[in-house]
């Protein structure tokens, strides 16, 4: 019987090729972990160009030239994709110093960087100005201080925003969910404190107040929660400006379009969403008698997520009878924490056996000494699944790399980058040397 996998080709970059092995970017797997080993990092780069792209086509059509899309760069933070994000004229988001020190060693433009974090210390302040960081977004009264100081001593007046709550939420996962009131991010609006925080941004002389920003949680799928939240911060600007004269030029509604991992999650339509978004704040706008803020979007997941995955080498598999089927792979947590973290969902596929009919189920396990390091539990496998075979987790090009750990001294795999039937090694393989070059 030959069992087909159309449903699990989740992503228009997979295929299956006549060899029955799964191919991303048009090329095989197989080729690719030879040539440079498992377990592996690949990144469709064609892919996160064409969503690049999209985004910026997208914001161009619903708002005209005042919008902004800032890659939001914690998914996935290294030298090349800062570089893709700068010859892609796309902003980014940063949350830190070393995220700064990237984007600034790949020769990214610092001007087009917004300064994310619910708590930057006066260090991290100093670095992102000697960076020559664009906009810092603030999130605490202490900070909003801290950043004046700074720029009172340097001389310089430095544009911000405020992270604001607009009191949400977003029928997301708990641990992604940022945008209700109860949330150690922002200052909340139904609370007042967005309103206290926004007197204070005004009263300072050495910076300068360009507007706010939202972010209300990620794995979004209902364009109507984007609607929601553009709703009260616009209503916010509007209560700013009749209170206190300042009319906000910039309005950050954030990130958190949604993306499937698994065939069962819905596919939000981005650019139609945008589309809405952008219908909305024009009729709202009007309506409140403000002037259409620039619109800045700063989606990470749904840039790069897709384009990436993850091969593995199944090196055990271990029926414990009356129990389960456990697969152990030459990976697991160090280079994907997601399942022992949230019990994030992921499709799991046989690379050499595409055409094989999956009869086993069995638990993909990691070869960390922690039982809690699982990649998916009761995934559907091939009987002949053997040492040597080789398993490709989907969607892992968001929060896999940047969330990667060195627990048991795992050397974290390479990142690959595939361009027009190329590969480019982006990020390389860490050796045992790398393991202890810290160590004094
Ligand atoms: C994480 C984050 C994003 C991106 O969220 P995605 O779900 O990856 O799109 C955007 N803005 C802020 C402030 C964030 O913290």
């Amino acid at each position: 019987m030959i069992m087909r996998y159309e449903n699990d080709l989740i992503c228009e970059n997979l295929s299956v090729n006549n060899a029955g092995h799964l191919c991303l970017g048009g090329q095989d797997v197989e080729v690719l972990a030879k040539r440079f080993g498992t377990p592996l990092y690949l990144m469709d780069e064609d892919h996160i160009r064409a969503r690049c792209r999209a985004y910026l086509s997208a914001v161009k059509d619903a708002f005209g030239g005042r919008c902004r899309v800032l890659y939001a760069s914690k998914a996935a933070s290294y030298k090349y994709i800062y570089e893709i994000m700068r010859e892609e004229g796309m902003g980014i988001d940063v949350v830190s110093p070393g995220e700064i020190h990237t984007a600034v060693c790949a020769g990214y433009p610092m001007e087009n960087a917004f300064f994310h974090s619910n708590n930057k210390s006066d260090d991290d302040i100093r670095a992102a100005m000697d960076a020559g960081v664009g906009y810092f977004v603030s999130d605490s009264s202490e900070e909003l201080l801290a950043i004046d100081r700074e720029a009172a001593a340097r001389g310089i007046r430095q544009n911000i925003l405020l992270r604001l709550t607009p009191g949400i939420d977003p029928h997301t996962f708990e641990a992604v969910a940022t945008g209700k009131v109860d949330s150690k991010f922002g200052f909340g609006i139904p609370t007042g404190e967005a309103e206290k925080a926004t007197k204070l941004a005004l009263s300072l002389k050495n910076t300068v107040l360009c507007g706010f920003h939202s972010h209300i949680g990620s794995q979004v799928f209902e364009p109507d929660i984007f609607l929601r939240a553009a709703d009260i911060m616009l209503r916010f600007i509007a209560l700013v400006k009749s209170k206190y004269g300042f009319e906000a030029p910039m309005l950050n509604l954030g990130g958190g379009f949604g993306v499937p991992y698994t065939a069962k999650n819905p596919k939000l339509d981005i650019p139609k969403t945008i589309g809405e978004i952008g219908t909305f704040v024009g009729h709202l706008s009007d309506e409140l008698g403000i002037k259409r803020p620039e619109i800045c979007f700063e989606p990470g997941r749904s840039i790069v997520a897709d384009a990436g995955m993850t091969v593995y080498t199944v090196g055990s598999v271990k029926e414990v009878p009356g129990y389960r089927t456990y697969v152990s792979v030459n990976g697991g947590m160090t280079d994907n924490i997601r399942y022992a973290l949230y019990g994030s969902a992921y499709t799991i596929l046989p690379a050499l056996k595409m055409n094989e009919a999956r009869e086993l189920t069995a638990d993909v396990v990691g070869r960390c000494c922690e039982s809690g390091d699982i990649l998916q539990k009761n995934v559907l496998l091939p009987r002949s699944i053997a040492r040597g075979d080789l398993l490709a987790c989907l969607t892992t090009g968001a929060y896999n790399y940047s969330m990667a750990s060195n627990y048991n001294r795992v050397p974290r795999p390479p990142v690959v980058m595939l361009h027009g039937g190329e590969a480019t090694v982006a990020v390389r393989r860490e050796t045992w040397d790398d393991l202890v070059a810290l160590d004094l």
